[in-house]
C-alpha cells in the first residue's frame, strides 16, 4: 500500500497551496471532494469492495468524509470525479445510453467523434466531456440527447 501513498504525495506536489484552481484541477482528476472540501485518499480495492478480491489490486480515490469514490489507473489518473451511489448509478445509465452509439458504429464511426458530438450538445470543452466528470443532471442530459438522436435517426429512416 506504500506505493499508492507515494503516488498521491508526488502528484499533489504539482499543485501546491489551496487555490480554487488547484481544487478544480484536483476535483476533475478525482483528488478533491467538492461536497466536503477535502482532498481524497488513494486506496486499494479492498477498502471499497472488501468482498471482491478480484478488485483488491485496483486503485481508487475515496473521500475520507463522505466515502464517495472513483476508480483510477495504476499511474494515478482517475477515471473522473469521485461519486456517491446516486451519481455512480446515473453515470452507468448515461454510459449505457451513449456507448452503443459508437461501439456499434450505428451513429458514430468512432469514440472520438461520439464525444465531439456530445461536447457540442453539452456545450462543454471536449477535455471536460467525459461521463466520469458529469454530475447527475448532466448524466440525465446525456440520456436525453442520446434518445433524441436515436429517435431522430429512426424517423429519418422511416422517411426514406
Ligand atoms: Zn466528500
Amino acid at each position: 500500500m506504500g506505493e499508492a501513498a507515494d503516488l498521491l504525495t508526488q502528484s499533489l506536489e504539482d499543485w501546491p497551496g489551496k487555490t480554487r484552481e488547484r481544487n478544480e484541477i484536483l476535483y476533475y482528476s478525482g483528488r478533491y471532494c467538492l461536497n466536503c472540501g477535502c482532498d481524497t485518499e488513494l486506496v486499494y480495492g479492498d477498502k471499497i469492495y472488501p468482498h471482491r478480491s478480484d478488485l483488491f489490486h485496483k486503485t481508487f480515490y475515496i473521500c475520507p468524509e463522505c466515502k464517495a469514490y472513483v476508480g483510477c489507473h495504476q499511474d494515478g489518473r482517475a477515471f473522473g470525479t469521485i461519486a456517491g451511489p446516486a451519481l455512480r448509478k446515473a453515470r452507468s445509465r448515461a454510459h449505457a445510453a451513449f456507448d452503443p452509439l459508437w461501439e456499434n458504429k450505428n451513429f458514430f464511426s468512432n469514440r472520438r467523434k461520439a464525444y465531439q458530438w456530445l461536447a457540442k450538445k453539452m456545450r462543454l470543452p471536449t477535455q471536460l466531456t467525459h461521463i466520469g466528470m458529469f454530475d447527475i443532471p448532466e448524466c440525465l442530459l446525456v440520456e436525453t440527447f442520446c434518445k433524441q438522436l436515436k429517435g431522430e435517426e429512426n424517423n429519418d429512416k422511416q422517411d426514406r
